[in-house]
């Protein structure tokens, strides 16, 4: 049964579980399906510590989450927290990261930041030319630490040719075929970075 709670990270009123409905051994620890961090768990001490940390910093976690909720090629929850792996936490289908290590993750260039961009896009899209709504929930999706910040990248995204409006609409945008190209060409440098 799930219950709203406030994410710890974003402060949204969100769709909370506890560790045992999922994982069946009971923790102090709470599931939250957030709109603008993703899907993540964290212990409630914490997620109290987490709640009082400056905003600069939790929106930098909350772009990472967005992001590897994006990436996931298979079921897991990120276990997010400060200091050594829980042992709840080495449950199959969970991956224990850090707050700093999160926090690291965030891009170092506005380069950077567009491509991850681009990337996330791309990963929303769901078929070729298919439009993704861009809402209040979206800034993390830009790396942004607020609506006008997001505004700024995805339209030096479209300045660049990478994504267009949907049509007349600003609040949906379209990969293009050029920033098609570019996710290949980002996705594939990727792949070769893991390999070396
Ligand atoms: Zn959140």
């Amino acid at each position: 049964m799930s219950e709203e709670k406030p994410c710890p990270i974003s402060h949204e009123q969100v769709s909370t579980k506890n560790w045992g409905e999922i994982f069946g051994e009971p923790k102090p620890v709470h599931i939250y399906d957030c709109p603008r961090c993703g899907q993540f768990a964290v212990a409630l001490l914490h997620g109290l510590a987490i709640k009082d940390i400056p905003n600069e910093e939790r929106r930098k976690v909350a772009a990472y989450l967005r992001e590897r909720n994006l990436q996931k090629q298979k079921e897991e929850i990120v276990v997010i927290g400060f200091g050594d792996q829980p042992q709840y936490s080495k449950a199959p289908t969970a991956v224990w990261i850090t707050w700093e290590d999160a926090v690291a993750a965030f891009p170092k260039t506005p380069a950077e930041q567009l491509d991850r961009t681009l990337l996330n896009l791309a990963r929303r899209s769901i078929y070729l030319g298919s439009p993704i709504v861009i809402d209040a929930y979206s800034e993390p999706l830009a790396f942004a630490e607020n609506n006008e910040a997001m505004w700024f990248i995805f339209k030096q995204l479209i300045d660049d040719g990478l994504v267009k409006p949907y049509g007349s609409e600003i609040s949906r945008l379209v990969v293009t075929v050029s920033g098609l190209d570019r996710v290949a060409s980002l996705q594939s440098s990727m792949v070769l970075e893991k390999k070396t």
